[in-house]
């Protein structure tokens, strides 16, 4: 490839934290009210223009559970988010109730646009509370600084320029472990024909959602009873594919594929409004913008394509339209840290705990097949939960930096569990209480003591079980 020698230049160093959270996604948020709230000096990277990542700007809407099916196993901020969302109306409750929903069901829906006002009330009251909590937006983080196998700060990119900050610890929270392979840690990637596909999720309104739960419920109650996921049956509308919506109906050939096509259509708590999660697209590398770029056009044709067959075959969709797209690509999977622990599938069905826990928690290993078409579910017997380990936050070779979210030490299949929402977000406090903790004990994030991440941990209202 032909390359171009960049002048070397001097940056200025913009600011000194003790803790840089780099991605305000769904970890990252939690990871930096965590270091926030233990009273250290905290700034968030984020090159969009909210927190929350996939939670709000990627218009997610469906938030798995913080549940084992029998209660709530996830604690801490995740719980006391949700709960707030619910007071504000921003979630959907159907006819099962919050407290059901929050304690048996696999998911919550929720409004993302009011998942991300609550967001940033939660960056305002630290802030009340004299906590240091930076935030740069529109800020993209674009290279790790590194001086004797120590991450010390950041080089970013923004209307301002290029510029560095240097942080005693960074937590790693971009999801494709950016600041991880600009450091030079190691780390893990799947080849691109392995990798979960990808998605644009969409938001549709101008929906008479009766009519269409009345087509479910009323004239197809079978159709809706493969629902992989608990809590449909009781009254939250869930609808995985539309193969047999389309059994009998002609379609162009070009748009054959949607017969077999992974789709996942639930309700929104507003009026109107129903979400659309359908494989954009397939062998996708998120790392490499060409690919993720080539990733959208395709997405959206397959976006428009499918709401015009649902128009023509639902009813109730006859006038929906497409209020908003994701305003960033849906990645499942890229790159997984090279961690001190890897987590597998083993460690979650034998529901393992660790004396090092960040987090516990409960979920199915999700699978989406690398062809677009289908996502299996593995479910755990419920009653149980299984913990993360600070060490699989942890990369073998490098300080300075740990990872949170859906870049942590995993396996493929028990990736396919702990990158849900819920996941991320403990898993993201866990890292901003560790973060913390360690600056305050002037160790490596390595040299822990597991006692007191415990405690400190506890007095944030983690949840063990063990
Ligand atoms: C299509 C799809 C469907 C899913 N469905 C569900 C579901 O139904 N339920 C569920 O619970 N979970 C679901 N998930 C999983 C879940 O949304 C994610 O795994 C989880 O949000 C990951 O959290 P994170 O903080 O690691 O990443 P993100 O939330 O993606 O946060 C990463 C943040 O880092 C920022 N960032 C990244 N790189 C840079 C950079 N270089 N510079 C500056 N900022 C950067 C991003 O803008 C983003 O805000 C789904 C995921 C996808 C992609």
């Amino acid at each position: 490839m032909k390359t171009y020698l960049e002048k070397a230049r001097e940056l200025p160093v913009r600011g000194e934290y003790d803790v840089i959270v780099a991605g305000g996604g769904t970890a990252g948020f939690a990871a930096a009210i965590a270091s926030a709230r233990r009273g250290a000096k905290t700034l968030v990277i984020e090159r969009m223009n909210c927190l929350g990542g996939q939670m709000t700007a990627g218009i997610m809407g469906i938030f798995c559970a913080i549940n084992d099916q029998e209660k709530v196993v996830i604690r801490g901020l995740a719980e006391e988010f949700f709960d707030e969302l619910h007071e504000l109306g921003g979630v959907n409750d159907g006819l099962l109730g919050y407290d059901r929903v929050k304690s048996e069901a696999q998911f919550i829906d929720y409004d993302a646009e009011a998942a991300k006002s609550l967001c940033n009330e939660y960056v305002l009251r630290e802030r009340a509370k004299g906590n240091t909590l930076d935030i740069l937006y529109e800020t993209w983080l674009a290279d790790a600084i590194v001086e004797d196998g120590v991450v010390k700060g950041v080089v970013v990119e923004n209307k301002t320029g290029r510029s560095a900050y240097y942080a005693k610890c960074i937590v790693d929270c971009t999801a494709d472990a950016d600041i991880i392979a600009w450091s030079g840690a190691e780390y893990e990637q799947l080849p691109v024909t392995e990798l979960h596909p990808v998605t644009l999720i969409t938001k549709l309104a101008g929906i008479d959602k009766q009519r269409v739960l009345d087509y479910y419920y009323n004239e197809h109650p079978d159709w809706v009873h493969n629902s992989p996921t608990k809590g449909w049956k009781e009254g939250i509308f869930h609808k995985f594919g539309i193969h047999n919506e389309l059994q009998g109906v002609e379609l162009p050939p070009e748009l054959d594929y949607l017969r077999s096509w992974f789709m996942l259509i639930y309700e929104s708590p507003r009026d109107g409004e129903m979400y659309l999660n359908m494989t954009g697209e397939f062998h996708v590398d998120g790392t490499k913008t060409e690919e993720i770029s080539e990733s959208i056009t395709i997405s959206r044709k397959r976006i428009d394509e499918c709401v015009s067959v649902l128009k023509k075959i639902i009813p109730g969709y006859e006038n929906a339209y497409i209020l908003a797209t994701s305003s960033i690509m849906g990645i499942r999977e890229t790159r997984q840290v090279k961690g001190l622990y890897k987590l597998t599938e083993d460690d979650l069905f034998a529901f393992r705990k660790f004396d090092d826990a960040v987090a516990t928690m409960s979920a199915p290993i999700g699978h989406h097949t690398a062809d677009g078409e289908s996502a299996i579910f593995r479910n755990p017997d419920g009653g149980n939960s299984f913990d993360i380990p600070l060490r699989s936050l942890v990369p073998c070779k490098m300080d300075g930096v740990i990872v949170a979210g859906r870049c942590i030490s995993a396996s493929h299949d028990a990736m396919g569990a702990t990158r849900i929402m819920p996941g991320s977000f403990a898993i993201g406090q866990g890292a901003g209480v560790a973060a913390a903790l360690a600056v305050e004990l002037n160790v490596q994030p390595r040299d822990i003591p597991s006692d007191k991440l415990r405690a400190a941990l506890l007095e944030q209202n983690v949840n063990f079980e063990a």
